[in-house]
Protein backbone atom coordinates (compact mmCIF):
# COMPACT_ATOMS: atom_id res chain seq x y z
CA UNK A 1 0.00 0.00 0.00
CA UNK A 2 1.25 3.16 -0.69
CA UNK A 3 1.42 6.23 1.82
CA UNK A 4 -0.59 8.62 -0.11
CA UNK A 5 -3.16 5.36 0.20
CA UNK A 6 -2.40 5.26 3.79
CA UNK A 7 -2.86 8.95 4.64
CA UNK A 8 -6.21 9.06 2.78
CA UNK A 9 -7.40 5.83 5.25
CA UNK A 10 -6.08 7.94 7.91
CA UNK A 11 -7.71 11.02 6.82
CA UNK A 12 -11.42 9.19 7.56
CA UNK A 13 -13.14 10.31 10.63
CA UNK A 14 -13.91 7.66 13.08
CA UNK A 15 -17.82 6.60 14.22
CA UNK A 16 -17.77 7.51 17.50
CA UNK A 17 -16.11 11.34 16.56
CA UNK A 18 -18.33 11.59 13.83
CA UNK A 19 -21.33 10.78 16.45
CA UNK A 20 -20.57 13.27 18.76
CA UNK A 21 -20.15 15.76 15.51
CA UNK A 22 -22.70 18.71 15.96
CA UNK A 23 -24.73 18.37 12.84
CA UNK A 24 -24.90 14.80 13.58
CA UNK A 25 -25.75 14.95 17.33
CA UNK A 26 -29.38 16.25 16.18
CA UNK A 27 -29.74 13.67 13.79
CA UNK A 28 -28.54 10.84 16.41
CA UNK A 29 -31.41 12.31 19.24
CA UNK A 30 -34.14 11.92 16.72
CA UNK A 31 -33.17 8.44 14.99
CA UNK A 32 -31.59 6.58 17.55
CA UNK A 33 -27.42 5.38 17.74
CA UNK A 34 -28.49 1.99 16.14
CA UNK A 35 -29.97 3.14 12.70
CA UNK A 36 -27.19 5.87 12.56
CA UNK A 37 -23.92 4.20 13.53
CA UNK A 38 -24.87 1.37 10.78
CA UNK A 39 -25.22 4.24 8.58
CA UNK A 40 -21.90 5.75 9.34
CA UNK A 41 -20.30 2.07 8.80
CA UNK A 42 -21.55 1.58 5.73
CA UNK A 43 -20.43 5.26 4.27
CA UNK A 44 -16.99 4.50 5.82
CA UNK A 45 -16.31 1.00 4.01
CA UNK A 46 -17.87 2.59 0.52
CA UNK A 47 -15.21 5.77 1.35
CA UNK A 48 -12.21 2.74 2.17
CA UNK A 49 -13.81 0.96 -1.30
CA UNK A 50 -13.10 4.63 -2.87
CA UNK A 51 -9.73 4.96 -1.74
CA UNK A 52 -8.25 1.22 -3.08
CA UNK A 53 -10.06 1.68 -6.09
CA UNK A 54 -9.13 5.19 -7.26
CA UNK A 55 -6.87 6.44 -4.55
CA UNK A 56 -8.19 9.50 -4.20
CA UNK A 57 -10.99 10.46 -0.80
CA UNK A 58 -14.72 10.66 -2.40
CA UNK A 59 -15.99 13.60 -3.16
CA UNK A 60 -19.01 13.45 -0.17
CA UNK A 61 -16.56 13.01 2.21
CA UNK A 62 -16.30 16.86 2.25
CA UNK A 63 -19.18 16.94 4.06
CA UNK A 64 -19.87 13.75 6.09
CA UNK A 65 -23.38 14.82 8.05
CA UNK A 66 -24.84 16.07 4.26
CA UNK A 67 -23.81 12.50 2.76
CA UNK A 68 -25.51 10.66 6.00
CA UNK A 69 -28.70 12.91 5.69
CA UNK A 70 -29.30 11.41 1.70
CA UNK A 71 -28.90 7.93 3.34
CA UNK A 72 -30.85 8.48 5.91
CA UNK A 73 -33.60 9.98 3.46
CA UNK A 74 -33.22 6.84 1.02
CA UNK A 75 -33.16 4.38 3.96
CA UNK A 76 -36.52 5.59 5.61
CA UNK A 77 -38.58 6.35 2.17
CA UNK A 78 -41.58 3.38 2.05
CA UNK A 79 -40.92 1.46 -0.79
CA UNK A 80 -44.97 1.90 -1.78
CA UNK A 81 -44.59 5.26 -3.30
CA UNK A 82 -47.85 7.14 -4.92
CA UNK A 83 -47.81 7.77 -8.26
CA UNK A 84 -49.26 9.59 -10.82
CA UNK A 85 -50.86 6.86 -12.68
CA UNK A 86 -51.15 8.69 -16.55
CA UNK A 87 -50.76 5.01 -18.46
CA UNK A 88 -54.08 5.71 -19.41
CA UNK A 89 -55.45 2.39 -18.02
CA UNK A 90 -57.59 3.10 -14.90
CA UNK A 91 -57.58 -0.16 -13.23
CA UNK A 92 -54.04 -0.49 -13.37
CA UNK A 93 -52.87 -4.20 -10.97
CA UNK A 94 -49.50 -2.98 -10.61
CA UNK A 95 -50.34 0.26 -9.84
CA UNK A 96 -52.75 -1.17 -7.16
CA UNK A 97 -55.93 -0.98 -9.18
CA UNK A 98 -59.00 0.96 -7.75
CA UNK A 99 -58.27 4.69 -5.84
CA UNK A 100 -60.75 4.47 -2.88
CA UNK A 101 -63.60 6.45 -1.87
CA UNK A 102 -63.23 9.30 1.01
CA UNK A 103 -65.38 7.17 3.67
CA UNK A 104 -63.35 4.38 2.86
CA UNK A 105 -60.15 5.92 3.73
CA UNK A 106 -61.93 7.85 6.81
CA UNK A 107 -63.24 4.09 7.73
CA UNK A 108 -59.77 2.62 7.27
CA UNK A 109 -58.37 4.73 9.68
CA UNK A 110 -60.42 4.51 12.30
CA UNK A 111 -60.08 1.08 12.55
CA UNK A 112 -56.58 0.97 12.26
CA UNK A 113 -56.23 3.39 15.18
CA UNK A 114 -59.27 1.77 17.63
CA UNK A 115 -60.10 -1.77 19.29
CA UNK A 116 -63.57 -2.68 16.66
CA UNK A 117 -66.46 -4.83 16.65
CA UNK A 118 -64.70 -7.55 14.67
CA UNK A 119 -66.07 -10.37 16.21
CA UNK A 120 -67.47 -8.76 18.85
CA UNK A 121 -71.28 -8.39 19.24
CA UNK A 122 -72.51 -5.10 21.74
CA UNK A 123 -75.66 -6.08 21.87
CA UNK A 124 -74.81 -9.73 22.37
CA UNK A 125 -76.86 -11.53 19.78
CA UNK A 126 -74.34 -13.71 19.38
CA UNK A 127 -74.15 -13.26 15.05
CA UNK A 128 -70.84 -15.16 14.78
CA UNK A 129 -68.23 -14.53 12.25
CA UNK A 130 -66.25 -11.14 11.04
CA UNK A 131 -68.14 -10.81 7.46
CA UNK A 132 -71.44 -10.84 9.15
CA UNK A 133 -72.10 -7.05 8.74
CA UNK A 134 -71.03 -7.15 4.88
CA UNK A 135 -72.84 -9.98 4.29
CA UNK A 136 -75.91 -8.57 5.48
CA UNK A 137 -74.94 -5.43 3.22
CA UNK A 138 -74.43 -7.62 0.45
CA UNK A 139 -77.55 -9.48 0.98
CA UNK A 140 -79.58 -5.63 0.60
CA UNK A 141 -77.53 -5.14 -2.37
CA UNK A 142 -77.74 -8.39 -4.51
CA UNK A 143 -80.96 -10.13 -2.65
CA UNK A 144 -78.58 -12.89 -2.10
CA UNK A 145 -78.86 -15.05 0.56
CA UNK A 146 -75.44 -14.69 2.50
CA UNK A 147 -72.03 -13.55 1.84
CA UNK A 148 -68.18 -14.58 2.70
CA UNK A 149 -65.49 -12.51 2.05
CA UNK A 150 -61.94 -13.50 1.42
CA UNK A 151 -58.50 -11.62 0.25
CA UNK A 152 -59.07 -11.45 -3.37
CA UNK A 153 -61.18 -12.94 -5.93
CA UNK A 154 -58.32 -16.00 -6.74
CA UNK A 155 -58.64 -16.60 -3.00
CA UNK A 156 -62.69 -16.84 -3.58
CA UNK A 157 -62.48 -19.35 -6.25
CA UNK A 158 -60.11 -21.63 -4.29
CA UNK A 159 -62.55 -21.09 -1.51
CA UNK A 160 -65.46 -21.85 -3.47
CA UNK A 161 -63.63 -25.12 -5.62
CA UNK A 162 -62.60 -26.65 -1.85
CA UNK A 163 -65.24 -26.01 0.41
CA UNK A 164 -67.79 -27.23 -2.35
CA UNK A 165 -66.55 -30.05 -4.73
CA UNK A 166 -63.94 -31.15 -2.38
CA UNK A 167 -62.13 -34.88 -4.30
CA UNK A 168 -65.21 -33.75 -6.82
CA UNK A 169 -65.20 -33.30 -10.74
CA UNK A 170 -65.92 -30.20 -11.67
CA UNK A 171 -67.44 -29.19 -15.48
CA UNK A 172 -66.55 -25.91 -17.26
CA UNK A 173 -66.49 -24.99 -21.03
CA UNK A 174 -63.36 -25.57 -22.79
CA UNK A 175 -63.94 -21.48 -23.95
CA UNK A 176 -63.89 -20.44 -19.98
CA UNK A 177 -60.44 -21.93 -19.24
CA UNK A 178 -59.23 -18.71 -18.81
CA UNK A 179 -56.05 -17.47 -17.19
CA UNK A 180 -55.72 -14.01 -15.62
CA UNK A 181 -52.35 -12.08 -15.23
CA UNK A 182 -50.33 -12.90 -12.02
CA UNK A 183 -50.83 -16.99 -12.59
CA UNK A 184 -54.34 -17.38 -11.76
CA UNK A 185 -55.33 -20.22 -14.41
CA UNK A 186 -58.53 -22.24 -13.65
CA UNK A 187 -56.88 -25.71 -14.51
CA UNK A 188 -54.17 -24.76 -11.64
CA UNK A 189 -56.25 -23.18 -9.21
CA UNK A 190 -58.96 -26.51 -10.00
CA UNK A 191 -56.06 -28.83 -8.64
CA UNK A 192 -55.11 -26.80 -5.43
CA UNK A 193 -58.34 -27.17 -4.46
CA UNK A 194 -58.52 -31.39 -4.94
CA UNK A 195 -61.26 -31.16 -7.86
CA UNK A 196 -60.99 -32.32 -10.97
CA UNK A 197 -60.99 -30.54 -13.77
CA UNK A 198 -64.11 -31.70 -16.54
CA UNK A 199 -63.73 -29.64 -19.87
CA UNK A 200 -66.53 -29.91 -21.54
CA UNK A 201 -67.85 -28.36 -25.75
CA UNK A 202 -64.88 -27.06 -28.04
CA UNK A 203 -63.16 -23.34 -27.85
CA UNK A 204 -65.83 -21.47 -29.51
CA UNK A 205 -68.92 -23.49 -28.82
CA UNK A 206 -70.27 -25.55 -25.94
CA UNK A 207 -74.08 -26.88 -25.47
CA UNK A 208 -76.42 -27.76 -22.47
CA UNK A 209 -76.15 -30.82 -23.89
CA UNK A 210 -72.40 -31.24 -23.33
CA UNK A 211 -72.25 -30.06 -19.62
CA UNK A 212 -75.34 -32.49 -19.24
CA UNK A 213 -73.38 -35.40 -20.96
CA UNK A 214 -70.59 -34.78 -18.70
CA UNK A 215 -72.72 -34.97 -15.12
CA UNK A 216 -71.72 -38.28 -13.32
CA UNK A 217 -71.99 -39.17 -9.53
CA UNK A 218 -68.75 -37.71 -9.39
CA UNK A 219 -69.98 -34.53 -10.34
CA UNK A 220 -69.98 -31.60 -7.35
CA UNK A 221 -70.07 -28.69 -9.04
CA UNK A 222 -70.98 -27.25 -12.60
CA UNK A 223 -68.69 -24.12 -13.25
CA UNK A 224 -68.87 -20.85 -15.37
CA UNK A 225 -66.04 -18.69 -16.05
CA UNK A 226 -66.22 -15.23 -16.93
CA UNK A 227 -64.04 -14.47 -19.57
CA UNK A 228 -63.01 -11.26 -18.28
CA UNK A 229 -59.97 -10.24 -20.66
CA UNK A 230 -60.49 -11.86 -23.85
CA UNK A 231 -63.66 -12.94 -26.53
CA UNK A 232 -64.05 -15.29 -28.86
CA UNK A 233 -66.17 -14.07 -32.14
CA UNK A 234 -67.59 -15.42 -34.94
CA UNK A 235 -69.10 -19.40 -34.65
CA UNK A 236 -70.15 -19.18 -30.88
CA UNK A 237 -72.24 -20.74 -28.45
CA UNK A 238 -71.81 -20.74 -25.08
CA UNK A 239 -74.65 -21.88 -22.43
CA UNK A 240 -76.46 -19.16 -20.48
CA UNK A 241 -76.57 -19.39 -16.26
CA UNK A 242 -80.34 -19.68 -15.97
CA UNK A 243 -79.92 -23.05 -18.49
CA UNK A 244 -77.10 -23.81 -16.34
CA UNK A 245 -78.91 -23.52 -13.03
CA UNK A 246 -82.35 -25.60 -14.32
CA UNK A 247 -80.24 -28.44 -15.40
CA UNK A 248 -77.74 -28.19 -11.40
CA UNK A 249 -81.60 -28.15 -10.27
CA UNK A 250 -82.59 -31.10 -12.08
CA UNK A 251 -79.46 -33.27 -11.25
CA UNK A 252 -79.18 -31.50 -7.22
CA UNK A 253 -75.65 -30.32 -8.81
CA UNK A 254 -74.79 -26.68 -7.14
CA UNK A 255 -73.66 -23.93 -9.73
CA UNK A 256 -71.15 -21.36 -9.39
CA UNK A 257 -69.38 -18.36 -11.18
CA UNK A 258 -66.32 -16.74 -11.08
CA UNK A 259 -67.34 -13.10 -12.41
CA UNK A 260 -63.85 -11.40 -12.25
CA UNK A 261 -64.86 -8.16 -11.93
CA UNK A 262 -68.50 -7.62 -12.02
CA UNK A 263 -70.66 -4.68 -11.55
CA UNK A 264 -72.88 -3.70 -9.18
CA UNK A 265 -74.32 -1.16 -10.90
CA UNK A 266 -75.07 -1.22 -14.92
CA UNK A 267 -72.53 0.18 -16.55
CA UNK A 268 -74.14 1.14 -19.99
CA UNK A 269 -76.28 3.95 -18.66
CA UNK A 270 -73.25 5.33 -17.48
CA UNK A 271 -72.13 4.72 -20.92
CA UNK A 272 -69.63 1.99 -19.90
CA UNK A 273 -68.74 -1.11 -21.99
CA UNK A 274 -71.75 -3.71 -20.17
CA UNK A 275 -70.19 -5.83 -17.62
CA UNK A 276 -72.21 -8.44 -15.91
CA UNK A 277 -74.06 -8.21 -12.54
CA UNK A 278 -73.68 -10.42 -9.77
CA UNK A 279 -77.19 -9.73 -8.39
CA UNK A 280 -78.48 -10.96 -12.00
CA UNK A 281 -76.86 -13.96 -11.72
CA UNK A 282 -78.29 -14.19 -7.92
CA UNK A 283 -81.49 -13.93 -9.79
CA UNK A 284 -80.81 -16.50 -12.27
CA UNK A 285 -80.67 -18.86 -9.47
CA UNK A 286 -76.89 -19.37 -9.50
CA UNK A 287 -75.54 -20.74 -6.03
CA UNK A 288 -72.63 -18.91 -5.85
CA UNK A 289 -70.94 -16.11 -7.06
CA UNK A 290 -67.57 -14.21 -6.66
CA UNK A 291 -66.06 -11.03 -7.35
CA UNK A 292 -63.69 -8.93 -7.25
CA UNK A 293 -63.13 -6.30 -4.34
CA UNK A 294 -60.88 -3.30 -6.01
CA UNK A 295 -61.99 -3.95 -9.94
CA UNK A 296 -65.34 -2.26 -10.91
CA UNK A 297 -66.74 -2.38 -7.82
CA UNK A 298 -63.50 0.76 -6.56
CA UNK A 299 -63.08 -0.75 -3.34
CA UNK A 300 -60.11 -2.77 -1.51
CA UNK A 301 -58.06 -5.72 -2.66
CA UNK A 302 -60.94 -8.34 -1.54
CA UNK A 303 -62.48 -11.50 -3.12
CA UNK A 304 -66.41 -11.49 -2.57
CA UNK A 305 -68.13 -14.18 -2.90
CA UNK A 306 -72.52 -14.25 -2.22
CA UNK A 307 -74.81 -17.24 -2.60
CA UNK A 308 -77.45 -19.74 -1.18
CA UNK A 309 -76.51 -19.50 3.16
CA UNK A 310 -76.22 -23.88 2.83
CA UNK A 311 -73.32 -23.23 0.70
CA UNK A 312 -71.57 -20.12 2.53
CA UNK A 313 -71.94 -21.93 5.39
CA UNK A 314 -69.68 -24.49 3.96
CA UNK A 315 -67.23 -21.92 3.08
CA UNK A 316 -67.43 -20.51 6.23
CA UNK A 317 -66.40 -23.55 7.97
CA UNK A 318 -64.22 -24.35 5.93
CA UNK A 319 -60.38 -24.71 7.18
CA UNK A 320 -59.36 -22.60 4.14
CA UNK A 321 -61.39 -19.20 4.87
CA UNK A 322 -58.88 -19.05 8.57
CA UNK A 323 -56.28 -18.97 6.00
CA UNK A 324 -58.29 -16.48 3.44
CA UNK A 325 -60.01 -14.26 5.59
CA UNK A 326 -58.99 -10.47 5.25
CA UNK A 327 -58.43 -8.46 8.76
CA UNK A 328 -60.36 -5.09 10.05
CA UNK A 329 -58.79 -2.45 7.39
CA UNK A 330 -59.95 -4.79 4.11
CA UNK A 331 -63.20 -4.98 6.17
CA UNK A 332 -63.33 -1.41 6.98
CA UNK A 333 -62.73 -0.11 3.42
CA UNK A 334 -64.70 -2.86 1.72
CA UNK A 335 -68.03 -1.81 4.25
CA UNK A 336 -67.70 1.88 3.36
CA UNK A 337 -67.33 1.63 0.12
CA UNK A 338 -70.31 -1.09 -0.27
CA UNK A 339 -72.09 1.56 1.79
CA UNK A 340 -71.91 4.23 -1.16
CA UNK A 341 -74.34 1.89 -3.38
CA UNK A 342 -77.41 1.68 -1.12
CA UNK A 343 -76.84 5.67 -2.48
CA UNK A 344 -76.58 4.83 -6.39
CA UNK A 345 -77.06 8.82 -6.90
CA UNK A 346 -73.91 9.34 -5.40
CA UNK A 347 -71.92 7.23 -7.18
CA UNK A 348 -70.48 9.27 -10.02
CA UNK A 349 -69.05 11.82 -7.60
CA UNK A 350 -68.32 9.92 -4.89
CA UNK A 351 -66.58 6.79 -6.02
CA UNK A 352 -63.11 7.73 -7.66
CA UNK A 353 -63.21 4.15 -10.25
CA UNK A 354 -67.02 5.23 -11.40
CA UNK A 355 -65.94 8.98 -11.35
CA UNK A 356 -62.50 8.51 -13.53
CA UNK A 357 -64.12 6.44 -15.68
CA UNK A 358 -67.40 8.45 -16.63
CA UNK A 359 -64.66 11.53 -17.12
CA UNK A 360 -66.00 12.81 -20.59
CA UNK A 361 -63.13 13.72 -23.12
CA UNK A 362 -64.04 17.17 -23.50
CA UNK A 363 -63.25 17.69 -19.57
CA UNK A 364 -60.00 15.90 -19.92
CA UNK A 365 -58.92 17.86 -23.09
CA UNK A 366 -59.12 20.76 -20.97
CA UNK A 367 -57.17 19.60 -18.62
CA UNK A 368 -54.47 18.40 -20.86
CA UNK A 369 -54.83 22.78 -23.08
CA UNK A 370 -54.38 24.03 -19.59
CA UNK A 371 -51.47 21.79 -18.56
CA UNK A 372 -49.56 22.26 -22.22
CA UNK A 373 -49.90 25.87 -22.05
CA UNK A 374 -47.83 26.06 -18.65
CA UNK A 375 -45.60 23.29 -19.75
CA UNK A 376 -44.58 24.20 -22.83
CA UNK A 377 -42.20 26.96 -22.18
CA UNK A 378 -40.36 24.60 -19.42
CA UNK A 379 -39.38 21.88 -22.58
CA UNK A 380 -39.23 24.06 -25.13
CA UNK A 381 -36.13 23.44 -27.90
CA UNK A 382 -36.27 20.23 -26.09
CA UNK A 383 -39.72 18.61 -26.97
CA UNK A 384 -43.00 19.70 -28.48
CA UNK A 385 -45.82 19.59 -26.64
CA UNK A 386 -48.96 18.39 -28.11
CA UNK A 387 -52.61 17.65 -26.83
CA UNK A 388 -53.71 14.18 -28.82
CA UNK A 389 -57.06 12.19 -28.77
CA UNK A 390 -56.48 9.00 -27.14
CA UNK A 391 -57.95 6.00 -25.57
CA UNK A 392 -57.79 5.15 -21.80
CA UNK A 393 -58.28 1.04 -21.15
CA UNK A 394 -60.75 0.37 -18.21
CA UNK A 395 -57.64 -2.48 -17.11
CA UNK A 396 -58.06 -5.45 -14.66
CA UNK A 397 -59.35 -8.12 -16.64
CA UNK A 398 -61.53 -5.86 -18.41
CA UNK A 399 -61.76 -6.44 -22.33
CA UNK A 400 -58.77 -4.74 -24.16
CA UNK A 401 -61.19 -4.16 -26.94
CA UNK A 402 -63.33 -1.63 -24.69
CA UNK A 403 -61.69 1.71 -24.72
CA UNK A 404 -62.66 4.90 -23.61
CA UNK A 405 -61.92 8.12 -25.43
CA UNK A 406 -59.58 10.14 -23.78
CA UNK A 407 -57.30 12.97 -24.02
CA UNK A 408 -53.20 13.12 -23.34
CA UNK A 409 -50.41 15.84 -23.07
CA UNK A 410 -47.65 14.00 -25.85
CA UNK A 411 -43.95 14.77 -25.72
CA UNK A 412 -42.21 14.52 -28.95
CA UNK A 413 -38.16 14.92 -29.09
CA UNK A 414 -37.39 17.50 -30.79
CA UNK A 415 -34.19 15.75 -31.77
CA UNK A 416 -36.14 12.37 -32.99
CA UNK A 417 -34.02 10.08 -30.90
CA UNK A 418 -35.62 7.49 -28.87
CA UNK A 419 -32.79 7.77 -26.15
CA UNK A 420 -34.16 11.24 -25.35
CA UNK A 421 -37.41 10.41 -24.71
CA UNK A 422 -35.94 7.30 -22.46
CA UNK A 423 -34.11 9.55 -20.42
CA UNK A 424 -37.53 12.35 -19.68
CA UNK A 425 -39.48 8.64 -18.88
CA UNK A 426 -36.72 7.50 -16.86
CA UNK A 427 -36.40 11.27 -15.06
CA UNK A 428 -40.51 11.14 -14.09
CA UNK A 429 -40.09 8.02 -12.73
CA UNK A 430 -37.11 9.11 -10.39
CA UNK A 431 -39.44 12.20 -8.92
CA UNK A 432 -40.63 12.54 -5.79
CA UNK A 433 -44.14 11.09 -6.76
CA UNK A 434 -43.09 9.54 -10.00
CA UNK A 435 -45.07 10.58 -13.31
CA UNK A 436 -46.44 7.34 -14.90
CA UNK A 437 -46.96 7.72 -18.86
CA UNK A 438 -46.88 5.58 -21.77
CA UNK A 439 -44.11 5.97 -24.54
CA UNK A 440 -45.93 4.55 -28.04
CA UNK A 441 -45.16 5.98 -31.77
CA UNK A 442 -41.82 8.02 -30.71
CA UNK A 443 -43.69 9.99 -28.18
CA UNK A 444 -44.71 10.19 -24.56
CA UNK A 445 -48.05 10.01 -23.49
CA UNK A 446 -49.79 11.12 -20.16
CA UNK A 447 -53.26 10.12 -20.54
CA UNK A 448 -54.80 12.86 -18.21
CA UNK A 449 -57.75 10.07 -17.56
CA UNK A 450 -56.74 9.67 -13.89
CA UNK A 451 -55.42 13.14 -13.20
CA UNK A 452 -57.05 15.08 -10.41
CA UNK A 453 -54.08 16.70 -9.04
CA UNK A 454 -53.32 18.50 -11.61
CA UNK A 455 -51.54 21.63 -9.93
CA UNK A 456 -49.43 18.69 -7.89
CA UNK A 457 -48.33 17.43 -11.32
CA UNK A 458 -47.65 21.03 -12.11
CA UNK A 459 -45.00 21.48 -9.60
CA UNK A 460 -43.74 17.89 -10.16
CA UNK A 461 -42.68 18.64 -13.89
CA UNK A 462 -41.18 21.95 -13.36
C1 LIG B 1 -59.53 -10.79 -12.05
C2 LIG B 1 -60.07 -12.15 -12.10
C3 LIG B 1 -59.70 -13.11 -11.15
C4 LIG B 1 -58.72 -12.81 -10.07
O1 LIG B 1 -59.23 -11.84 -9.19
P1 LIG B 1 -58.23 -11.14 -8.14
O2 LIG B 1 -59.14 -10.29 -7.30
O3 LIG B 1 -57.24 -10.38 -8.93
O4 LIG B 1 -57.60 -12.24 -7.35
C5 LIG B 1 -60.25 -14.35 -11.26
N1 LIG B 1 -61.11 -14.66 -12.23
C6 LIG B 1 -61.49 -13.77 -13.17
C7 LIG B 1 -62.46 -14.17 -14.24
C8 LIG B 1 -60.99 -12.47 -13.13
O5 LIG B 1 -61.34 -11.57 -14.06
Amino acid sequence: MSTETQQLYSQLPAIDRLLRDPAIEPVVAKHGQTLISELLRQMQAQARDTIKIQQQMPAWCQDWPQALQVRLNQQLRLALQPVFNLSGTVLHTNLGRALLPQVAMDAVVSAMGNAVTLEYDLDDAGRGHRDRAIADLLCQLTGAEDACIVNNNAAAVLLMLAAVAPGQQVIVSRGELVEIGGAFRIPDVMRQAGCQLVEVGTTNRTHLKDYRAAINEQTGLLMKVHTSNYCIQGFTAAVEESELVALGREQGIPTATDLGSGSLIDMVQYGLPAEPMPQRLIADGVDLVSFSGDKLLGGPQAGIIIGKKALIDRLQQHPLKRALRVGKITLAALEATLRLYLQPELLAAHLPTLRLLTRPQPAIQQIAERLQKQLAPRFAGRFELRCEPCWSQIGSGSLPVDRLPSYALTFTPLDGRGATLESLAQQWRSLPQPVIGRLKDGKLWLDLRCLEQEEALLEALN
